[in-house]
């Protein structure tokens, strides 16, 4: 028995499932279920919410949402050797886990779940930043989900926070911190995991906010931004010569200089100028 429910404890549960982590599907499992509690807790109340997990495994959070009080999870797990395992939480939660067995990649998960929606997952290191960016932009916003809570090798979690002038600021800070209040909120050393991979991690908590922080259209934004840090060595008036034919005339409207490079740029400043590029 585990000190979060009377399920057995997750080393024992994967060995009667034979559930040996494997590098291709991106297997660190948690075991520590106090752990696991509290990573479900820094995604708020979850009483009132449908939780969106991605990658359950052998279950370790699956069972701290359901602990936590989560009214509902939908667990898609590619793996169908954890099934069985799921399963076992499902009966002891009746009614309360869904679990589907397909590639979070091929799924509208958010389609089976009714608002509000959180979505809390320890996510596979291979798929973590693709779903990221997908959440991160929906056709409409504010987007289905209220607050995404996820699990990232801590490089990647910082290239999420990171402040302009920073070696890590790019295209996925501005993506997050454009239309959400995003933050570390625990860092795990590898041996937090089982097995324990090469890098450390940490959980990201990005609530999202009920309107963009600046004006701008999504698409121009998302050209500007990409155009900038694909060649962020440069000038913005070299790196964004294909995006305006007078660029340097939008940089000075937008405020920035013509000289400065794509790192320096706020959030702010790319949304003036995604604005001054649509005005062109
Ligand atoms: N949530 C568990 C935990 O915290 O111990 C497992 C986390 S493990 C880092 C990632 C999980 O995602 C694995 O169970 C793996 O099988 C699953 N997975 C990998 N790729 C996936 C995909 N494309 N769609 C759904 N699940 C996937």
């Amino acid at each position: 028995m585990s000190t979060i429910d009377d399920l057995p404890p997750l080393r024992t549960v994967i060995a009667t499932h034979d559930i040996a982590a494997k590098k291709s599907l991106g297997q660190n499992f948690l075991l520590d279920l106090n752990l696991t509690a509290k990573i479900a807790r820094m995604a708020g109340d979850l009483t009132k919410a449908d939780v969106l997990e991605v990658g359950p495994g052998p279950g370790g959070l699956t069972r701290g949402l359901l602990a936590e009080g989560a009214r509902r999870v939908l667990a898609v797990e590619k793996d169908a050797r954890c099934l069985p395992a799921l399963a076992e939480i499902a009966a002891r939660y009746p009614g309360r886990l869904e679990v589907v067995n397909a590639d979070a990649l091929e799924l509208d998960a958010t389609s089976y779940l009714t608002p509000p929606i959180k979505i809390c997952a320890n996510l596979p290191y291979n798929v973590g930043t693709e779903l990221l960016v997908r959440w991160l932009t929906p056709p409409v916003w504010p987007p289905v989900w209220e607050s995404l809570t996820l699990m990232f090798q801590r490089e990647v979690a910082q290239r999420i926070v990171a402040a302009p002038g920073s070696k890590t600021y790019g295209r996925l800070a501005i993506l997050s911190q454009w239309r959400t209040d995003a933050g570390i909120v625990l860092d795990l050393p590898p041996e937090a995991f089982t097995p324990a991979p090469k890098v450390s991690s940490a959980v990201v908590h990005l609530k999202a906010l009920p309107a963009p922080r600046f004006a701008a259209d999504a698409d121009v934004l998302n050209r500007v931004v990409a155009a900038a840090f694909n060649q962020r060595r440069k000038m913005l008036r070299s790196s964004l010569k294909g995006v305006a034919p007078d660029i340097e005339d939008r940089l000075t409207a937008a405020g920035i200089k013509p000289t400065e490079r794509a790192e320096q740029i706020s959030v702010e400043g790319f949304c003036a100028l995604a604005r001054e590029v649509a005005r062109a």
